[in-house]
């Protein structure tokens, strides 16, 4: 036979295009609109219902950026199609290809009553099926006129991320406004062409049923009248009915389809966009799910169901219905979903314990399930956390993003740093944003890695990013693929469903052991320091916050403030958003995220302060010192208070050779006349820490552009060209005594740095006025180190990375995360660097040629400035603080990295305070003291193994505990596991390396 499949494959797509779809709506007639244009930011909806409209045309243009623009349709249906089916189609000026990226609107009736969002891929309402005629029609629509920040050519700055800069141009022209017969038919065939022609194109030209489909394409095409599409559709279709009839394969790879919409928090949109856009969102799913029985929707990140419950009750009742029938399903346990890199231990583990107790409280349901489809990366702490919040299980898809290695599993165990096992699915569809494509479906089906052993993956089927959802049409294109032969078999399943199939058939999945790195997106590590900032220095008054306010509750009586607390927490878990936290949002959030910490910030210190003052009393003309650390500090115990001296801070001298030298008998550091620092000494030692011939605290600068992605992306390329930042401005004796200070500057911008040794220890303070365009600005540290690996602080412990490159592993991991501390060391000698707010670093290593010894440099990263999605992106006053720590054992590292994230506070007072808990090992570090938060009163502890080994301690409580039972992260007494016997005040622990435990005491 003749190979006509070509003529076969173009006549569908151009008949499909030209005559099919149009046919959809054979009728049409246009409906009255005006609108009203908000002044400013979005009204209540009332506000919006009765504003007084002004008349408005198809194609005029409307919305300027960021606006809200309340239209009004109104309408008559003609007589003459009583019996059919219509819809109003109300067209915006989409463009078709970037749902959740443009303009949006919400339809309400004139009661308020939502009935559902329109976007791109969803811009019709029933108005009956069938209609009498005569039918009076009036909708109100909420539009937002988003600009589109991401657009064709992606990428490039613009002004239009920020409401104060984006002016005020019209951004869209009226599309279409009309009452429209909808043939049903037509849109059935529709379906069927689709899924028979994407089907079609996937299967192998060798095999019988890709010729099958193509000669039942044929039959129906022919079936056609192009003068009369409406008026044989069903001919056409009764054409189709055989092949879409011949069922799957037993072989067949089934496809768990999950109705999704993954929305952003924030990104190319503010924080109050997003608010809206899950109402949107949420009321076209309820609105699905009443049409389409088989359908389920999984809705993830407790705060954007919070933000419906209180901002949207019409939308939330509808939302609950649909909970309670089983259909819309709480997905993940999160606050919100995540960066997993950057949020430290005790915020890691509050966005589960938030996450879960608002499903639990509002709906009595607990998720198995972290569903973080989007997150960049995955920090090897996480598997505990998870496991410790009650849950066991994790998706992702993003490490299918990763640049250079194809990861190795879909379905799998994956291993944390204490040895928890998650058990971990990939959709092998390989997108959060699944349309029921025939591609989507097929490369799902060939991509899965686990064939032969299992033979489930889960495809999240709806627009996301922006918002959106499932669409009616996905749901009829996957009823036809539930089974038909050449393709994976479809069916709705909530995500718990698939796990526990995946689970099932697949007993003795692979393992994967430490971090899920994404091999992409590392700058988001570094862009905008502020806002990572904010998170850190957040994080670390919510510690002090709620120590200070337990103790002085147990002690005292004060007021333990519950209410503000869990506000605070639920802010600044809200920042640690995906796109937040990595800082690729537009300028917008990241202006708004300043402020908010600014704010956070401001009440934690009231809180603490007051809760210290209720410590110390009035008494007395002394001065207490707070150590909030979890380790004694200058003869301060951890979590108390006590009279204590200043530090002493090692003495200033000149250096022969030019510069300066900052000894405190522990350590000796040379600073050159060109401000580096060309030794430091562990006297303790008798060691030198800075490699041969090579300058410590060297700022280096890069150019920075990758290929795309501006603010996640640091290209490998960027080393390529380096310059060395050595020539000093001024290099003096500091204001303060023993500290040296040194000023460059370089091209537009200028640095100034303090720096002074105490406790053995380099602190640099460094103060960068930053202004420049697509740099890259790191801190190096050339150490005399030999080491194969490294070792960074991670959530509840550590993680070790290669400082070679031997494997193409390896090798990506070019740019990484570290919390607090970076350690490397030889057998018995090491070097800590500690930071107070920088996350990204490198760690390379070459071998000299002087003395073959190792020269192994690490470098932090301070500063990029990348101009898109921010144009502006860290222009402006950084400060940062860092410390270099020589002689450092990895217990050393992890003290020095809590006591510089903890100053000290200083408060008037001599009543010195005991901790309410003590541990007499240093290794069990204590990350949480708190009130329990279901207001008994009992303390809170949560603590854990720091070092990677064993410990064996006794916790003593400060105050009598009537009793203690070891719990889950939301505070929940442990099943099957046995509380230790408290004996004379205290309990005996025996922790695994990096074993997380909570305690909870009662008290009488
Ligand atoms: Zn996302």
């Amino acid at each position: 036979m003749h190979d006509d499949r070509a003529l076969v494959e173009n006549r569908l797509k151009r008949v499909l295009d030209e005559r099919i779809r149009p046919a959809v709506y054979p009728a049409s007639t246009p409906l009255d609109v005006a609108v009203w244009h908000a002044p400013g930011e979005p009204v209540p909806v009332a506000e919006g219902l009765t504003a007084s409209p002004a008349p408005i045309a198809v194609g005029d243009a409307w919305g300027a950026p960021w606006g809200t623009s309340w239209f009004t349709v109104t309408g008559t249906v003609p007589a003459e199609w009583a019996g059919r089916t219509v819809e109003a189609i109300l067209d915006l000026g989409f463009d078709e290809n970037m749902p959740g990226f443009q303009c949006e609107g919400l339809v309400y009736r004139p009661d308020g009553g939502p009935v559902k969002g329109l976007n791109p891929r969803n811009q019709w309402v029933r108005i009956g099926a069938p209609v009498e005629g005569g039918e009076e029609v009036r909708l109100h629509i909420e539009a937002a006129s988003n600009p589109v920040i991401l657009d064709y050519h992606p990428f490039l700055p613009t002004k239009l991320g920020d409401r104060e800069t984006a002016g005020s141009e019209p951004q869209y022209r009226l599309a279409r406004m009309d009452l429209a017969v909808f043939d049903e038919t037509v849109w059935q065939l529709v379906i069927d062409l689709e899924v028979l022609g994407e089907l079609m194109a996937e299967l192998p030209v060798d095999g019988a049923r890709r010729w099958e489909l193509l000669r039942a394409v044929e039959r129906a095409l022919d079936a056609i009248d192009l003068q009369d599409v409406n008026g044989t559709a069903a001919a056409a279709r009764a054409e189709l009915a055989g092949v879409l009839a011949t069922p799957a394969a037993p072989s067949a790879h089934r496809i768990s389809a999950v109705g999704h919409a993954h929305i952003d928090s924030a990104w190319l949109w503010p924080l109050r966009e997003t608010v809206r856009k899950v109402a949107r969102t949420a009321s076209n799913m309820t609105a699905l799910l009443e049409d389409e029985p088989e359908f389920v929707f999984a809705m993830s990140q407790a705060q954007q169901w919070a933000w419906i419950k209180e901002h949207r009750p019409e939308v939330w009742a509808r939302v609950v219905k649909a909970v309670n029938d089983g259909r819309f399903v709480p997905a993940g346990g999160m606050w919100v979903e995540s960066d997993t890199n950057m949020p430290g231990s005790e915020a890691m583990a509050r966005q589960f314990v938030h996450g879960k107790r608002f499903f639990l409280e509002e709906f009595g349901v607990e998720n198995e399930e972290a569903w973080l489809p989007d997150t960049f990366g995955f920090a090897a702490g996480l598997p505990q956390i998870i496991k410790a919040a009650g849950s066991k299980r994790l998706l992702t898809q993003k490490i299918s993003w990763s640049q250079v290695n194809k990861f190795p599993h879909h379905t799998f165990l994956w291993e944390g740093i204490d040895g928890t096992r998650i058990f971990t699915h990939f959709p092998p569809v390989d997108t959060y944003n699944c349309s029921m494509k025939g591609g989507e479906i097929a490369h799902a089906a060939r991509n899965f890695k686990d064939k032969g052993v299992a033979r489930h993956s889960l495809a999240p089927t709806g627009w996301g990013d922006g918002g959106g959802g499932t669409t009616r049409e996905m749901v009829a294109k996957a009823a036809r693929m539930r089974d038909l032969e050449g393709s994976a078999a479809v069916v709705w399943e909530t995500p718990a469903e698939f796990f526990t199939r995946a689970e099932a058939e697949y007993p003795a999945p692979p393992v994967w052991v430490g971090e899920l790195y994404l091999e992409l997106h590392r700058a988001t590590l570094t862009s905008q320091a502020k806002t990572k900032q904010g998170n850190r220095r957040s994080e670390s008054l919510l510690r002090e916050a709620e120590l200070w306010a337990a103790t002085a509750a147990v002690r005292t009586g004060f007021a333990y403030p519950h209410e503000r607390l869990d506000r605070i927490w639920k802010t600044v878990l809200l920042h640690q958003f995906h796109d937040i936290l990595p800082g690729s949002s537009i300028a917008w959030v990241h202006r708004e995220a300043e402020k908010t910490y600014a704010a956070v910030a401001a009440e934690l210190n009231e809180i603490i302060d007051d809760a210290q003052r209720a410590l110390a009393g009035n008494a007395g003309s002394g001065e207490l010192v707070f150590n909030a650390a979890p380790h004694a500090r200058n003869g301060v115990p951890a979590g108390g208070a006590a009279m204590a001296p200043a530090p002493t801070r090692g003495g200033l001298r000149a250096r022969d050779e030019g510069g300066y030298v900052l000894d405190d008998g522990l350590l000796r550091v040379e600073i050159d006349d060109r401000g580096l620092v060309v030794s430091a000494c562990d006297l303790r030692a008798g060691r030198e820490t800075v490699a041969p011939g090579q300058a410590a605290n060297l700022l280096q600068i890069h150019p920075d552009f990758p290929n795309m992605w501006d603010a996640w992306d640091v290209d490998q390329f960027y080393r390529n060209t380096v310059t060395d930042l050595v020539d000093a401005d001024e290099v003096t004796p500091g204001e303060e005594p023993g500290s040296v200070r040194v000023v460059r500057s370089f091209g537009r911008s200028r640095v100034t740095q303090v720096l002074t040794v105490e406790a053995g220890r380099l602190d640099i303070r460094t103060e960068v006025d930053w202004h420049e365009t697509e740099k890259f600005l790191k801190l190096a540290f050339p150490l005399d180190v030999h080491a194969d690996r490294y070792a960074s602080e991670s959530q509840y412990g550590h993680a070790f990375r290669a400082t070679h490159t031997n494997t193409s592993w390896e090798a990506a991991k070019f740019e990484a995360c570290n919390h607090k501390f970076v350690h490397l060391e030889e057998p018995g000698w090491g070097v800590a660097l500690v930071t107070d707010s920088t996350y990204g670093h490198d760690v390379t290593r070459t071998v000299r040629a002087s003395d073959r010894g190792t020269t192994t440099t690490l470098r932090v990263s301070l500063l990029r400035a990348p101009r898109f999605p921010d144009p502006e992106t860290d222009q402006g006053l950084h400060r940062f603080r860092h410390a270099l720590v020589p002689g450092a054992t990895i217990g050393d590292a992890v003290r020095e990295g809590w006591f510089l994230n903890l100053p000290e506070r200083r408060v008037p007072g001599d009543a010195e305070v005991a901790p309410l808990v003590t541990v007499d090992d240093d290794a069990i570090v204590v990350t949480a003291v708190k009130l329990a938060d279901d207001g008994s009163g009992d303390v809170v502890v949560r603590f854990h193994e720091s070092r990677g080994g064993r410990a064996r301690a006794r916790i003593s409580t400060g105050f009598t505990a009537t009793g203690v039972a070891v719990t889950d992260l939301l505070e929940r007494p442990l099943a099957g596991t046995a509380a230790p016997e408290p004996a004379g005040g205290s309990v005996a622990v025996s922790l695994r390396p990096f074993e997380l435990v909570t305690l909870r005491f009662s008290r009488s």
